[in-house]
């Protein structure tokens, strides 16, 4: 028996075929396949990650409907957008689209990204919630990445698909994204289940900033992974540094460029702050003093009073001091 779950799959992993298709042999898909040429994705990898063209005029509703699928499965496969009248027509149109997979590889649903800026509509626009797809418990990539990140012991959390895939074409291979919204600690619970360190590389912008920050207190919270953050030079995303650079640069960034949820925070509280007025001097000290009270190495601690002292040519001692104090009324 066919349970409805497996059909909404079934439909899924047709339309993934159908949107290959058309963006791999159309004439319509040829704006979209030369767009992903000129960002750096070979024909590999557009099969790789199953990525397609939903051309303007919609694929999937005639097509559905001549085989004779049932209209209420159409209506809750969150393919189409229902009119007032009860008429479906296809949700993603005119949008290059990349597959979402489940655990086991099969397609649950879609993210589609609009060719050309458009201030009228959404960048990406995401599948809604159905009968199989969850984005609390959905990570892009998940499916590919697992064999890496097990072989790791580590996981990079990427902050868009495109980031993910391009790292993938750069042979770091263990990325997965979160669904655009904000982690959740569904996810976070997946990823502790088969890393013990976690990376967050996010985009270096200032919204990549905040969300690295937010991300960082989330995960700490609600697991005991061991945290790192990579972050890509110039304020770029990941994708954008791979493009600009090459695949061995990019590699090189992983390898070196790791740094301890603490080394971020220092950089975090010194943003947007005139670090040479001797007040916000005294108050990003304090801050970053009682961030440091918290971890639990004292040679951890060590390096981090080495590098303020270095900094703003304070005393060592009188930094501990400083901090031996804070430890005591934390009790
Ligand atoms: P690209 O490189 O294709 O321009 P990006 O991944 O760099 O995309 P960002 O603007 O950095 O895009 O956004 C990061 C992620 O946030 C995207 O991959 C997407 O998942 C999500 N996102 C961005 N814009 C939207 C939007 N308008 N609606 C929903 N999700 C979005
Ligand atoms: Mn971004
Ligand atoms: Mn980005
Ligand atoms: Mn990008």
């Amino acid at each position: 028996v066919d349970s409805d779950f497996a059909r909404l799959i079934g439909l899924h992993e047709n339309a993934a075929k159908l949107y290959h298709h058309v963006l791999m042999n159309t004439q319509v898909g040829e704006a979209a396949l030369t767009y992903l040429h000129d960002r750096g994705l070979d024909d590999e990898t557009i099969a790789t990650f199953n990525i397609g063209f939903a051309p303007g005029d919609g694929l999937l509703k005639p097509l559905f409907e001549e085989r004779k699928v049932d209209y209420q499965l159409l209506r809750s496969s969150g393919l189409f957008i229902e009119s007032q009248d009860g008429q479906l027509r296809d949700r993603f149109t005119n949008r290059i689209m990349f597959t979402i997979r489940n655990a086991s590889g099969k397609v649950i649903a879609f993210s589609g990204r609009i060719l050309h800026k458009d201030p009228d509509s959404p960048k990406y626009l995401n599948s809604p919630e159905t009968k199989i797809f969850h984005k609390s418990d959905t990570l892009f990539n998940f499916d590919l990445a697992r064999k890496e990140i097990r072989k790791e012991n580590a996981v990079v959390l990427f902050e868009g698909f495109m980031d993910v895939i391009a790292a993938y074409s750069a042979g770091v291979k263990n990325g997965i994204a979160s669904m655009g919204t904000s982690l959740t600690t569904d996810q976070i619970g997946i990823l502790q289940r088969v890393a013990e360190t976690l990376y967050v590389s996010y985009d270096g912008d200032d919204a990549g900033q905040n969300a690295t920050h937010r991300a960082l207190s989330l995960i700490g919270e609600h697991s005991n992974m061991s945290l790192g953050v990579i972050q890509m030079p110039e304020g770029l995303d990941p994708d954008e540094y791979l493009r600009k650079y090459d695949a061995e640069h990019f590699r090189a960034v992983y390898e070196g460029a790791k740094e301890t949820p603490v080394g971020f925070a220092l950089r975090y509280l010194a943003r947007g702050r005139n670090l040479n007025n001797q007040s916000e001097q005294l108050s990003y000290i304090e801050e970053v003093l009682k961030i440091v009270a918290g971890v639990p190495s004292p040679v951890e601690q060590d390096l981090y009073l080495n590098q303020l002292a270095d900094r703003f040519q304070i005393d060592k001692a009188s930094l501990k001091e400083q901090l031996s104090g804070l430890r005591q009324s934390k009790k």
